[in-house]
């Protein structure tokens, strides 16, 4: 069973045919797309799902976007109670929505939900109620390429007690924010600051899970790489500086073999360091159908910002990019890093490689259903 480490009594899971729609009575106003900012504007509902030790899974529930009320000494707001997962609905050329590859959201929301003592769900059923909400939502997902309905499933600990223990009761809920292009004027290339000073995930800790409480205290490295200049911090791994990921996203680099020229893409395994991102897995698999063939090597691997400057000044450091929902791609520059700049293969004037252009195509090509695939699901 997908979620057998459940919480959850056999019987009592979430029931889509339960789900109960209040729609609102004061619909919002649209934005215009061209000014819409990541996250800050929201639609008119939001999918609610209450969780109980008795009851188990209680009836899902849309209704107008509103506040919670909780107590507070809800254990959310001291132990950090907290998981959840970034998803986007698009839609396409015909209008229809489309989810892209939501097993692997709901899986890892599963994961997440089950190291946290959070209860979990039938992921297929969590899937249907997201498709009835963002079809009650449709006039908030602009139409155009670039243009998506942000998803954020979430779930809390929702029991009144400062005692630390598994919570006896939680919410699951799922608010919707329409967003624009990452790159509303084509690519910009970032400048990353390697961070020396702190770290972000370690072997055995809880990095490989996407926990509310590994994101608060990413944002000073952030700012710190912002202070001086850099938009974004790359996080490294122990003595030997492993590269692991970038800000949040997932860190692609494209090298040239020293010996034989062969071309390699390389991603830092899933050792529990790494988030296990969706666009990453989508990435290699993309990059296995299409590159090798042209003769390229796929690798998931560990390496180092040693291996990535060495390659630089042979000129062999092709591309590199982070991938992540909410940019797909998006084209590193250089990195910062011992007091010096790791050009990662861009000219001065340009602000993508031809294989982060590529990626990004055959992506859209899929989330936008130009081309069908078994990674879209049809709401
Ligand atoms: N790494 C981290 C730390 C993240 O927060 C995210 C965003 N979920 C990613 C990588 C990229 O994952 P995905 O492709 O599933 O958005």
């Amino acid at each position: 069973a997908p979620h057998a480490a459940s919480a959850t009594p056999p019987g009592i899971d979430i029931d889509p045919s339960k789900l109960i729609i209040e729609e609102t009575k004061t619909p919002g106003k649209l934005q215009n797309p061209e000014e819409l900012v990541f996250g800050k504007t929201f639609t008119d509902h939001m999918l609610t799902i209450e969780w109980t030790q008795k009851d188990g899974w209680l009836n899902p529930q849309i209704k107008p976007y509103q506040n919670l009320s909780l107590d507070p000494a809800t254990c959310v707001f001291h132990y950090a109670f907290e998981c959840f997962e970034g998803m986007k609905a698009y839609k396409d050329a015909k209008g229809q929505i489309r989810l892209f590859r939501p097993d692997k959201n709901m899986a890892r929301f599963n994961k997440s939900a089950a190291r946290i003592a959070l209860p979990t769900f039938d992921p297929q059923a969590v899937i249907d109620l997201i498709a009835r909400f963002v079809k009650l939502e449709s006039r908030f997902i602009p139409e155009k390429r670039g243009y998506s309905l942000y998803l954020r499933p979430t779930m809390i600990g929702t029991q009144k007690t400062l005692g630390i223990s598994p919570p006896g009761s939680a919410l699951l809920y799922v608010i919707a924010s329409p967003v624009g292009p990452y790159y509303p004027t084509g690519f910009k290339a970032v400048s990353l600051e390697a961070t020396d000073y702190a770290v972000r995930a370690w072997p055995g800790g809880v990095g490989d899970k996407k926990l509310g409480a590994n994101y608060a205290p990413c944002i000073v490295p952030q700012k710190e790489a912002m202070s001086r200049g850099f938009q974004q911090n790359l996080w490294l791994f122990g003595e030997e500086e492993y590269v692991t990921e970038v800000g949040t996203m997932n860190f692609f680099v494209a090298f040239k073999d020293k010996k034989t020229g062969q071309k390699e893409l390389v991603t830092a395994p899933l050792d529990g360091t790494i988030l296990e991102g969706v666009t990453r897995d989508s990435v290699l698999s993309l990059a296995r159908e299409k590159l090798v063939p042209e003769g390229w090597k796929i690798s998931e691997r560990k390496f180092t910002m040693k291996e990535m400057d060495e390659a630089a000044q042979e000129g062999r450091l092709i591309e590199a990019f982070g991938a992540g929902t909410a940019a797909i791609v998006s084209p590193v520059r250089h990195i910062s890093w011992k007091g010096k700049l790791v050009h990662c293969g861009l000219k001065d004037h340009e602000e993508t490689g031809e294989l982060t252009m590529r990626v990004k195509n055959w992506m859209e090509a899929r989330q936008y259903g130009d081309e069908e695939h078994e990674w879209s699901y049809i709401c």
